[in-house]
């Protein structure tokens, strides 16, 4: 059981606290993404709970042990980094049997062993090449063989496809996904980009300046988030002020917004709040009398395969997204009317 329970974890630099009393659980097997804007401590958060950091404060277990003084050679995780970290004097085959040259296993075992997981990689045959003579989504997999190379009780990847083009990164999001879910092995990654998150892991974890916001599936967080910080970094949200009368309602000026009370969660009724519906839950009608709220349609942009609408409700600007065979009769400077589909929206305390 390699379960890894992250309790009260604080890392102060002088009197900057880069991580800030995080508390997370993070089950056997799961693929965890750690997400979240740049500086807000994830990678620091990573290098905790690889030992490259020591914790200024809480506690940090791993299958139940404390192993927050636990060298991290001792740890017996395995580490992808960002720059990869690859030797350009070894072979590919030397590069990966590099951790298990360290632990003094032998010559024969250790290339037996990169050739297994060349193959596991899906880069077989390659074993002699040297660094120079790969391309960048080759050298990403070597360093995440060599990252698996020791059988890691944990893996540990620090925004591991930054480097690789956006349909190269996508094809790798699902590969490094499927090699995790056969392996079986506790996976934490690191990363900013809310698809490449929402797209892998079981577990999802925003942070921001510090602290977690939120830790929750793709689905949970993209469909309830906890905050406006939330709702904004994942994905695109519309966030309309307005008053939460009942466990029922949300008024928007006079315009009332039935809710159902598992959208208002985070807030207690009566009071003021912010409702949070993501574009494609927003759904523009011709007649201005259809829907809840109405408005004068501002912006229009033809993606190909959706359709974007802007339409000023009052001082907001709301965002509708759409498919071409849904898109309503509508020009800009229409009247129209604005339906936020019941059952699809978050109120957020303001
Ligand atoms: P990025 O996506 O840009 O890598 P991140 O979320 O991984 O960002 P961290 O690298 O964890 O962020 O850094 C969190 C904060 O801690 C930043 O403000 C950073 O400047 C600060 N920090 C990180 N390492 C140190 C250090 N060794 N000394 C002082 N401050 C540091």
């Amino acid at each position: 059981m390699t379960q890894v329970q992250i309790e009260n974890v604080t890392k102060m630099y002088g009197s900057f606290a880069a991580v800030d009393g995080v508390s997370v659980d993070i089950p056997d097997g799961s693929f965890v993404c750690l997400l979240g804007p740049s500086g807000c401590g994830k990678t620091t958060l990573l290098r905790l709970v690889a030992g490259l950091e020591d914790l200024t404060g809480g506690t940090l277990k791993v299958g139940g042990e404390d192993y927050a003084h636990i060298p991290a050679h001792k740890r017996e995780f395995g580490m992808v980094f960002q720059s990869l970290a690859l030797f350009p004097h070894l072979t590919v085959a030397e590069n990966i049997a590099y951790p298990l040259k360290v632990r003094g296993i032998g010559a024969a075992q250790r290339r037996k062993r990169a050739i297994e997981l060349l193959e596991l990689v899906k880069l077989p045959g390659i074993e002699d090449r040297h660094i120079h003579q790969l391309s960048g989504g080759q050298r990403q997999r070597v360093a995440i063989a060599r990252g698996l190379a020791i059988d890691p009780k944990v893996f540990l990847l620090d925004e591991p496809l930054s480097a690789l083009d956006a349909n190269l990164r996508e094809h790798m999001q699902i590969e490094l996904r499927q090699l995790q879910k056969n392996l079986g092995v506790t996976t934490i990654v690191v990363t900013h980009d809310q698809r490449e998150a929402m797209s892998m892991a079981d577990i999802v974890i925003v942070m921001e300046a510090g602290k977690v916001q939120q830790v929750g599936t793709p689905v949970e967080i993209y469909r309830n988030p906890a905050n406006a910080f939330v709702a904004n970094f994942i994905g695109v949200s519309n966030l309309i002020p307005g008053y939460v009368g009942s466990t029922t309602n949300f008024k928007v000026h006079d315009a009332v917004i039935s809710l159902t009370p598992e959208d208002i969660l985070h807030v207690e009724a009566p009071s003021n709040a912010t409702l949070s519906v993501r574009p494609e839950d927003v759904v523009i009608h011709s007649d201005k009398s259809v829907g809840q709220l109405s408005g004068e349609v501002t912006f229009i942009r033809d993606l190909g395969a959706s359709v974007e609408i802007l339409v000023r409700v009052s001082d907001v600007e709301i965002t509708s997204v759409c498919t071409p065979k849904q898109r309503p009769d509508v020009q800009i400077g229409n009247i129209v009317g604005v339906e936020i589909v019941t059952g699809r929206a978050t109120v957020l305390a303001s």
